[in-house]
């Protein structure tokens, strides 16, 4: 298996290449050069096994022979051992026909583990297996911060530096980023927004010199190595609910597009899902693409779900280059006049093909509290704001009353104590594994706002660990 850029321009690459690279040179993503499809048999096999065994048996394709199976197997394995509970991904019945898959019982208790946990071994099998080495920087507002950091803990071939806005994340997520107790982890609180920390990380990716040195790389979302472990939840739930002898449905809370784009992988590898529901929130890019045929770019506003807080849906030209029948030249002039006008019209055709495989549904501030009053008042548990977003999303999208939806859970309640105590009065309790997060000691740096700065201070750092 190669892979190929969506923009046509970028040479086709392996899959270890396609890992080290992230974005291709064109500025398209990556994506399989075809899709490798399961036969009803094959799907029937996967029943019964454990989820890293029906995990490497969905992803193997996809490596197509750059990784030896047996030890892509043991990195999979490894990767979802210290998971909070035995299924790694378990379902839950909400209602008649509709489901909940809770994909939190990662390290930092939200969905971006069950691929990060997977990228960080590939990384660092890959780079050991070069004899190289990387340097990861990364901004973060939160939730991304901390999946990149247990991702990278303790992997030899990576030292690891985060910025987070000083006083400016919530105390769970400082705290599961600056509790890491692993020598190549370096968080760094910088005094001033979001905005800030990642113009230093573009600060750095942009002196060539101080990249070249400090060989920088990022795990950014728009990695194929990110959507790929995403691909064998959707299957883990479908065979666990009659696939492939019976349809499914699912509801995905998303932004940039990169968790549902998993579920369309797993149908076109033969998985029959019949159809998939996008849920928005007030950042509604991909729900008014849906229902206009446009899509036009937003201004971001801060909602209650932080993490789908995106003006554009940078997986979402995973999805075009689809409907533009894998016509790369094609697409990279539409997303040239993207760029240029804030809107790319689909056309009929296009439109329609979309709208036979998505539906979509937005989701305000006031309607997810009322949402996770509800579910909490009906049935005693709560659901972070991400989940309300999608698991509402099913209920008023969803109309095969025959074929089961399941939604996707994205984070646990405990991530998001603040909104989930306003919505249902309860403040939701961090599991067991977690419950001396506040004693933990911490560990990080305070820099000003001054990109010498923190170059002074990554350079610093790495000549101390390097011998
Ligand atoms: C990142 C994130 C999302 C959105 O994921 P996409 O890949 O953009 O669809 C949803 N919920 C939570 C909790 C997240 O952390």
């Amino acid at each position: 298996m190669k892979y190929i850029s969506t923009r046509g321009g970028a040479p086709r690459l392996a899959f270890d290449d396609v890992l080290l690279t992230g974005l291709a040179r064109d500025g398209g993503l990556y994506v399989p050069d075809s899709w490798p499809t399961f036969s009803p048999d094959d799907w029937r096999a996967l029943r019964g096994l454990s989820y890293s065994e029906l995990a490497t048996r969905v992803m193997l394709p996809f490596v197509g022979g750059a990784i030896p199976e047996a030890e892509f197997a043991d990195m999979v394995a490894d990767a979802y051992r210290g998971f909070g509970h035995p299924a790694v991904a378990p379902l839950r019945q909400l209602g008649d026909g509709l489901w909940l898959m809770e994909l939190f019982h990662g390290p930092t208790l939200a969905f971006k583990d069950m691929a990060m946990q997977v990228l960080g071994r590939l990384f660092d099998h890959v780079l050991t297996r070069r004899g190289e080495r990387v340097t990861i920087v990364g901004a973060t507002s939160g939730d991304t911060g901390s999946a990149a950091i247990e991702a990278c803990r303790d992997r030899d071939a990576i030292e690891c530096f985060i910025l987070f806005p000083h006083g400016r994340v919530s105390e769970v997520q400082r705290r599961q980023m600056t509790t890491v107790d692993a020598p190549n982890i370096h968080c760094i609180a910088l005094s001033g927004h979001f905005d800030d920390c990642q113009d230093a990380v573009k600060g750095m990716f942009n002196d060539m010199a101080f990249r070249d040195a400090h060989r920088l790389s990022a795990v950014n979302s728009i990695n194929w190595a990110r959507i790929m472990p995403q691909i064998a939840y959707y299957v883990a739930a479908a065979v666990a609910l009659g696939a492939p002898d019976r349809e499914i449905g699912f509801a995905v809370p998303t932004g940039n597009f990169g968790n549902i784009f998993a579920a369309y992988a797993a149908r076109r590898m033969g998985l029959p899902i019949r159809r998939m529901i996008i849920g928005s929130n007030a950042n509604d890019i991909l729900t008014r693409t849906l229902d206009n045929g446009v899509m036009a770019m937003g201004t971001v506003v801060p909602t209650l779900s932080p993490s789908m807080d995106i003006q554009v849906s940078s997986n979402f030209e995973r999805m075009l280059f689809e409907l533009f029948d894998r016509d790369g030249a094609a697409l990279a002039e539409a997303m040239a006049g993207f760029r240029a006008t804030g809107q790319l019209a689909l056309g009929a055709a296009r439109w329609e093909s979309l709208r036979a495989l998505f539906d979509a549904c937005r989701l305000d501030d006031s309607g997810t509290r009322e949402a996770m009053g509800r579910w909490h008042r009906a049935t005693g548990d709560s659901l972070d704001p991400h989940t309300a977003v999608g698991v509402e999303a099913a209920v008023r999208r969803w109309r095969d009353p025959a074929v089961p939806v399941v939604a996707m859970a994205t984070a646990h309640p405990a991530k998001f104590p603040d909104a989930v105590v306003a919505a249902t009065g309860m403040r939701p309790a961090l599991p067991e594994r977690m419950a001396d997060l506040f004693e933990r000691p911490e560990r990080y740096t305070v820099l000003t706002n001054d990109l010498e700065a923190v170059q002074g201070h990554v350079a610093t750092v790495l000549d101390g660990r390097r011998p």
